[in-house]
């Protein structure tokens, strides 16, 4: 009937997410969901309707800030192109801040996609750092040789025909 309640197992199923959901379950958040919820503290220094940028809890350097979105995607691929203009515009404010109030000389800004990449938390997030002169902290940045141009000239042909799909 045109209307009406769900019956039957459609019933049960929505009942049962409804209690799940009004319960506080959350098996299945991932850790910056839970500090968005604030389920888990974090200490919080930007806060607007859809971006939050807290102190990351092993900072690299004193000061590491992480910026996330409040809704959760999980790689830079699969992020709404308005989300992510949102996060570089938090970015460049808390690398101004960082400049400013902690008197930082320079800043990285740095996101990993992937297990591959060192991506721990599923929920897209950018690392902005903080950085000293004489700070002591080096990127293990082994840089390599392409064998030959050709090769290199073969990546880019694969990463050309991946734009167009
Ligand atoms: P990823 O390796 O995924 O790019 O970075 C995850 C970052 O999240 C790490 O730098 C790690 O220190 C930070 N992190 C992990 N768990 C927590 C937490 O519970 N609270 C805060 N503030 N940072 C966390």
């Amino acid at each position: 009937m045109a209307g009406s309640a769900p019956v039957g197992r459609g019933a049960f199923v929505f009942s049962s997410i409804g209690k799940l959901l009004a319960s506080g379950y959350t098996a299945a958040m991932n850790i910056f969901e839970k500090i968005v919820s604030r389920e888990i503290p974090a200490t919080i220094v930007y806060e607007d309707e859809d971006t939050l940028a807290f102190m990351d809890i092993g900072p690299v350097i004193k000061g590491h800030t992480l910026v996330i979105p409040k809704t959760c995607y999980d790689q830079v691929a699969g992020t709404p192109d308005v989300v992510l203009a949102k996060l570089m515009r938090v970015c460049k404010q808390i690398a101004a801040a960082q400049m400013k109030g902690l008197g930082a000389d320079g800043v990285n800004i740095i996101q990993n996609n992937g297990k591959s990449a060192g991506q721990v938390v599923p929920h897209i997030h950018f690392h902005v750092i903080p950085r000293f002169e004489g700070d002591g902290h080096h990127w293990n940045w082994h840089t390599q040789k392409y064998n030959s141009p050709d090769e290199m000239e073969r990546l880019a042909a694969k990463i050309r025909e991946g734009l167009d799909g």
